[in-house]
């Protein structure tokens, strides 16, 4: 996501934090300062957001390593104001194995809570837990441990609300996807979402301002996956083969980049294999890689200069379905595709989305739904969110 920063690295796993968290910090500063006008309750009021944000982290890294166990890999972990984000390279198909997914993270925050809880006992102190509201609205440090168990209790029921694309949605999608099809129980799920999402904004402008930014996130977040498991719906049973494109003009590495700037003036074509002299595609040429070379200012540039090394190679015989998420996960707009050993011609993201649009048409008076074939497809990340 733009403006995230990685600030450390575990498991494995890229660990981001969102320029606007600041603000969290800054506000929780000011929030404790006021109370008591001392720097040492302000600084308790960011130690206490850390801790918070912490048993955020610890519920995504459940999601994703649990992920990792079905062979899933996580790309990144971002911290926002209003939560985390597990990336996820695609969310599990099995809804047995979605529905452990789902759980992990919540799960993680009842163990938080049972460990504090333990701690608390220990020590004598639950007494205090008998009064919620109080323990939760109070700022006194003595009441950190309380606190931390608060949020992972509010961490676990927030998140087991059935508002696809939260965990609790996650859960319902999966238990229906076991009796229907994926994509009618992710309809289904989506709406139930959806309609929550509507609510969650309107209780927003009541009460909680923050509830308004949930209820958008899940109500945009519920609309974009719905559409990616019918774009998944549409694209299977045909293979790459069936929107090949065999009609185009390769580029070699050494010819001058300006040859590159006449085809895009003068034809269709935005995307380019680059060769070199054995034939061999080295890199491809797209158009944002054009224009940034060219603006460079730098004279006599040759092909190579702007080409990128193309990081998939495609088969004619591989699922279309297949293809299509390596290209969205490698952000990928245009492919060679070979048959065996030979290349046998390219496949760009355009392409594909032509072939949604035509097919997609059959698919939206089925599905009623969804797809506006118009709307630029979004790249695939899967959030796992948790607010
Ligand atoms: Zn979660």
């Amino acid at each position: 996501m733009r403006g995230s920063h990685k600030i450390a690295r575990i498991a494995g796993i890229d660990v981001k934090v969102h320029w606007t968290f600041l603000i969290i910090l800054g506000w929780f500063f000011f929030s404790y300062y006021r109370e008591t006008s001392n720097i040492e309750s302000g600084l308790y009021g960011i130690g206490f957001v850390l801790a918070v944000f912490i048993c955020v982290l610890a519920h995504e890294y459940g999601h994703a390593l649990v992920a990792r166990r079905f062979g899933i890999r996580t790309r990144d972990i971002t911290l926002l104001p209003i939560g985390g984000l597990a990336s996820l390279e695609r969310i599990p198909e099995k809804p047995k194995e979605e529905l452990i997914v789902a759980l992990a993270g919540p799960a993680v925050n009842v163990a938080i809570a049972i460990v504090v809880y333990i701690y608390l006992a220990a020590t004598g102190q639950l007494v205090n837990l008998v009064n919620y509201t109080e323990t939760i609205s109070s700022l006194d440090p003595i009441y950190f441990a309380e606190n931390i168990f608060a949020v992972n209790l509010i961490l676990v029921v927030f998140n087991l609300i059935p508002a696809f694309p939260m965990d609790g949605g996650r859960v319902l999608r999966a238990l229906l996807a076991m009796r229907w099809d994926r994509a009618k129980a992710t309809r289904f799920a989506a709406g139930i979402g959806r309609t929550l999402a509507v609510g969650f904004v309107f209780m927003g402008f009541f009460g909680n301002f923050w509830m308004v930014f949930i209820g958008l996130f899940i109500y945009l977040g519920a609309t974009a996956e719905s559409r990616q498991v019918l774009t998944k719906s549409i694209l299977e049973g045909y293979l790459v083969e069936d929107v090949l494109m065999t009609q185009y003009t390769p580029l070699y590495v050494h010819e001058p980049l300006q040859r590159a700037v006449d085809l895009l003036l003068s034809s269709q074509e935005k995307e380019f294999l680059v060769l070199d002299l054995e034939d061999i595609v080295v890199g491809v040429l797209t158009r944002e890689s054009l224009v940034q070379a060219l603006s460079t200012g730098e004279p006599n540039m040759r092909v190579k200069d702007a080409a990128l090394a193309t990081p998939l190679e495609l088969h004619k015989q591989m699922p279309l379905q297949e293809a299509f998420e390596l290209m969205m996960g490698a952000r990928a707009t245009v492919c060679p595709v070979y048959d065996g050993q030979h290349l046998a011609g390219m496949l760009n993201q355009e392409n594909v989305q032509e072939f949604l649009l035509l097919r997609g048409k059959d698919a939206r008076d089925d599905a009623e739904d969804i797809y506006d074939g118009s709307e630029e497809l979004e790249p695939k990340g899967d959030a796992w969110a948790t607010r």
